[in-house]
């Protein structure tokens, strides 16, 4: 449910390439796992998602509620919202260390890049951070 327009998407493919790689190894969208993250890897204790700012409701420029149905969307993506707060609990729960990476880190006005998303990713994984995410400059 943390797709952009459903799940085998071009950032999160290209993502999961670079982090390949430079050696990682991952599951992708497991489901014996809070939230089904885009990609585990259990050597890290890490989940990851790629998000899509729209459906997650995201505080950047590529977040807009449509013109029209405006309700209908604000209860929908107040529902993803509340779902994402609580896979957050839960895989923290669990022990696993969470990093988001949101689509405006690679597409729209205030887009880092893929390359360096990439490079906090590898940064981050390696780190001993807990949750964290990469996002478009604010
Ligand atoms: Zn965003």
């Amino acid at each position: 449910m943390s797709g952009i327009r459903g799940r085998d998407t071009g950032p999160e493919r290209l993502i999961r390439s670079a982090l390949h790689r430079l050696g990682f190894r991952f599951r992708l969208h497991p489901a014996d796992v809070p939230g089904r993250p885009d990609l585990i890897l259990p050597r890290y204790n890490a989940a990851l998602f790629v998000h899509g700012c729209f459906w997650h409701g995201h505080d950047c420029s590529l977040f807009r509620l449509p013109g029209t149905h405006r309700e209908f969307w604000r209860t929908k993506i107040r529902r993803n919202i509340e779902r994402d707060a609580e896979v957050a609990r839960l895989l923290a729960q669990l022990g696993w260390r969470q990093l988001t990476i949101w689509e405006c880190a690679f597409r729209g006005p205030d887009s880092i890049g893929i390359e360096e998303a990439v490079r906090r990713t590898a940064r981050w994984i390696t780190s001993r951070r807990g949750r964290g995410e990469i996002r478009g400059r604010t």
